[in-house]
């Protein structure tokens, strides 16, 4: 809910709204909520999630009400019960877990990680030493290393391109989280060049467009902002890296918000111009709060930065659209 106004806020031609688009909920995101709630529909409460569906805690909340479970690990999921694997993506062993168990599993693995896991098993059957850049436990990360233990390095950031040792310098080539910055992530990736020469890149881009499309929107509107609110979780490293982006692109202040009621009044202070983002497992009532947060503030006037447009849908797992062939609520077994 928006609070009420504080009554000393006064309109002001001069304050005003910077709304970044695309922002918010990504197809993977959106796919992997979508998931969560159709198995619920066809197979009743409870549906148990491994981890956080996607990193957003309202979202989270929104689905426990209606019935799904989230747990850390599958084996403390009962036997025989429905499980969905959330978007970050799960290494083998965790679907060889789960068949031990008898779960009907629900893979809502968003398809551009799968990519990159595929990325990576190609990458080990050629016998390369594969350097992941990304975040030391992130679940994403753990996923794709997981596909090819023994050929992985994790490389988190320009400083861990300096310290990875890799079997053989002419025969590596380098993967990434998919939720990362660009510009950090190439600056690493020059890292690693300068000391693999014969580095060999992804097929494409790991860094998938939802990211990239947030990211270029923000760094427009930050420079153009004296304070970026980014809604978005703690955990969500899409999200985290807006703060960072519109930081590094202009903005003089950035803070990320999970609810409208996080804003600390105090950040408006001087403040005429406040850009607007979400992160990708955001979903837009929570941007919409805090626009209506910011309009009882005297931030009505509205301009919508989009540099780029977005269409991009995912179906369904497969689990679910073979489901839809055969209407009517599914047993657990
Ligand atoms: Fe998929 Fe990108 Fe969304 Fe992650 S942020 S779920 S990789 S579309």
């Amino acid at each position: 809910m928006t609070p009420p106004p504080p009554e000393n806020a006064e309109p002001s031609a001069e304050r005003r709204v910077l709304l970044a688009q695309p922002r918010g909920y990504c197809a993977g995101v959106d796919r992997a909520v979508k998931t969560v709630e159709v198995a619920l529909d066809r197979f009743g409460a409870p549906v148990y999630v491994r981890k956080q569906i996607v990193h957003n805690v309202h979202v989270v909340k929104t689905l426990e009400e209606r019935g799904a479970v989230f747990v850390e690990e599958t084996e403390e999921v009962p036997p025989g019960a429905v499980v969905v694997f959330s978007a970050h993506g799960v290494a083998p062993v965790v679907h060889e877990e789960a068949q031990a168990l008898d779960l009907r599993t629900i893979d809502a693995t968003c398809p551009l990680v799968t990519k990159v896991h595929r990325e990576a098993v190609n990458f080990a059957k050629a016998d390369y030493d594969i350097l992941l850049i990304g975040h030391e436990g992130h679940e994403e990360v753990i996923g794709t290393a997981g596909e090819a233990p023994d050929h992985v390095h994790l490389v988190d950031g320009p400083q861990g391109a300096a310290d990875v040792q890799v079997r053989d310098p002419e025969r590596v080539a380098w993967l990434s989280q998919t939720t990362l910055s660009v510009d950090e992530t190439m600056a690493t990736v020059e890292a690693l060049r300068a000391r693999f020469p014969r580095l060999v890149d992804p097929p494409s881009d790991d860094i998938c467009y939802a990211t990239q499309n947030r990211q270029v929107a923000v760094k427009e509107m930050a420079a153009q902002s004296q304070l970026v609110i980014v809604v978005g979780s703690a955990n969500s490293s899409n999200s985290v890296r807006l703060v960072e982006v519109a930081l590094e692109y202009g903005a003089a202040d950035a803070h990320l918000v999970d609810y409208a009621r996080d804003i600390d009044e105090s950040w408006l202070a001087g403040v005429t111009t406040v850009g607007v983002t979400s992160g990708a497992s955001v979903p837009e009532e929570l941007v919409q709060d805090v626009l209506a947060w910011l309009a009882a503030r005297g931030y009505r006037d509205m301009e919508v930065i989009e540099p780029v447009t977005e269409s991009m849908r995912f179906a369904l797992p497969r689990e679910l659209r073979q489901l839809s062939l055969a209407p009517g609520k599914e047993g657990k077994g």
